[in-house]
């Protein structure tokens, strides 16, 4: 079978760019009148899209494209509000995607194990730090990981980073190479950029 690689598109409410769903953030509105964010493009109803930038987010909140696109007048809507979900719903995504990283054994976890695997960094994809690892440990993950030539990532705290694997804190994990390693890659970019950006 051929495998059907056509991308569904959507358009922006705010500049009107016609681009891939999935780049895209979705929103629909609750009974009560609030307006939700739809990260994971999941919730049913009528949805509306914006830009995954806060241009276009704020520019759809002040010409109220939400309320015509979404034929809702009652509609409530606030700008930082949306961000902030956004900005937890990618964090939630994250976390719930190294859980199964995890569980598909695609993962190594704490100091110890995370350095002596980079001695053969072959199929290490990347490694990811908790922002509060002692600074020692740290140093020597930053040097380990340079010299592998393995990307690392500097992101969450040890108690974040162990309950998104069912384990006690860990202040650092490997990851290796495969399809899930990308994805959860392309998430937390945007993670980092809706934390910084937005
Ligand atoms: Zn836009």
């Amino acid at each position: 079978m051929v495998k059907e690689t056509r991308k569904v598109l959507r358009t922006c409410i705010a500049c009107h760019a016609t681009e891939a769903q999935e780049t895209l953030v979705r929103y629909v509105s609750a009974p009560d009148g609030s307006l939700l964010v739809d990260y994971q493009h999941k919730l049913p109803g009528r949805g509306s899209y914006t830009c995954l930038n806060k241009k276009c987010m704020t520019q759809a909140v002040q010409r109220k494209a939400f309320t015509r696109s979404l034929k809702n007048s009652q509609l409530n809507v606030d700008v930082e509000q949306l961000i902030s979900s956004l900005q937890e719903q990618v964090r939630a995504r994250v976390l719930n995607l190294m859980g199964m990283a995890r569980k598909a054994s695609l993962v190594s976890s704490g100091s110890q194990l995370v350095i002596s695997s980079l001695k053969n960094p072959r199929d290490i994809a990347w490694v990811l730090m908790a922002n509060d690892i002692t600074q020692g440990v740290g140093s020597k993950v930053r040097e380990r990981t340079t010299r592998a030539n393995v990307p690392l990532v500097e992101c969450f705290d040890k108690a974040a980073i162990g309950q998104a694997l069912g384990l006690s804190e860990r202040s650092v994990l490997a990851l290796m190479k495969s399809p899930l390693a990308q994805t959860l890659n392309q998430e937390l970019q945007r993670y980092t950029y809706v934390m910084g950006e937005l």
